[in-house]
């Protein structure tokens, strides 16, 4: 799988961006609880990986469980278009 089909562009004050395959977990609810917290908050601050988890959602046709609502609506908008 290629790395350069996602752009991550992290900004200077954040963590980095989890991975695809961090996505791909987090989607499928295989992420360790605190792992997910985590995740979530890093959402919070990171446009780019709320697009990419929307994005990604989207792709596999799940649910986004308990992602941001902004995110739950793109998903929604990716799906249907
Ligand atoms: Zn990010």
């Amino acid at each position: 799988m290629s790395k350069d089909s996602v752009m991550h562009t992290p900004g200077a004050s954040q963590a980095a961006c989890p991975d695809e395959q961090d996505l791909a977990a987090y989607l499928d609810g295989r992420l360790p609880p605190e792992e997910r917290d985590r995740f979530k908050a890093h959402l919070d601050q990171c446009a780019a990986c709320r697009e990419a988890v929307a994005e990604l959602g989207a792709l596999l046709g799940v649910d986004l469980p308990d992602a941001p609502d902004e995110v739950k609506g793109r998903a929604k908008r990716l799906r249907n278009s």
